[in-house]
């Protein structure tokens, strides 16, 4: 019964807002936007991106494409497929910031492909502790920060999500994002 009111209900209305309706939503849905959006700066190419990844019949293949190829390994243009779940915990600790959705995160590291990753490992540079089997290379891992917010209130909106690992680079000036387990460090 309940079911097939709430079945009702999607096809009369769409976007679910009501009550105890909202928590049987897939939690991608739970936003209350209807239309989900992420906007990119990569400092190290100055190149930018701003994509729908999801919209009222779900994620949107071609938004979540041109996030792919903007996230891909700078170094040598390889790419894969992001988790789409991580543009939508970005796009949630953004949101709890107060961040417009059009402004742009910056991107200090997105995907990275395992010649980029052993050699950032054999140099110990730019990611401290750079792991042999890093969310990087999973394509579930980003290493940000947001013009005009603090990077110390980025990284305790980041660890309230309880979305996966943070890690915290104060020296390096971001907050490294991922969805994997949930865990922390820095
Ligand atoms: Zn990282």
């Amino acid at each position: 019964m309940l079911d097939f009111e709430i079945g009702r209900r999607r096809l009369l209305g769409g976007a679910l807002t009501l009550g105890a309706a909202t928590v049987l939503l897939p939690k991608a849905a739970l936003a209350a936007l209807p239309e989900r959006r992420i906007a990119f700066r990569n400092i190290h190419t100055s190149e930018t991106f701003d994509a729908r990844f999801f919209g009222a019949s779900g994620w949107d293949e071609q938004g979540l494409a041109e996030l792919n190829h903007g996230l891909r390994d700078w170094r040598n243009n390889a790419t894969t497929s992001m988790d789409p779940q991580l543009m939508l915990l970005l796009s949630q600790i953004r949101d709890k910031l107060g961040v417009a959705p059009q402004a742009k995160i910056d991107l200090i590291s997105g995907y990275r492909s395992p010649q980029t990753n052993s050699a950032l490992r054999e140099r110990g540079g730019e990611h401290t502790g750079v792991a042999s089997k890093s969310q990087h290379m999973l394509g579930k891992a980003t290493d940000i920060r947001m013009p005009g917010v603090a990077l110390d209130q980025l990284h305790m909106a980041a660890l309230s999500m309880q979305g996966g690992g943070v890690g915290y680079y104060p020296k390096d000036g971001f907050v490294h994002v991922d969805t994997g387990r949930v865990r922390r460090w820095g």
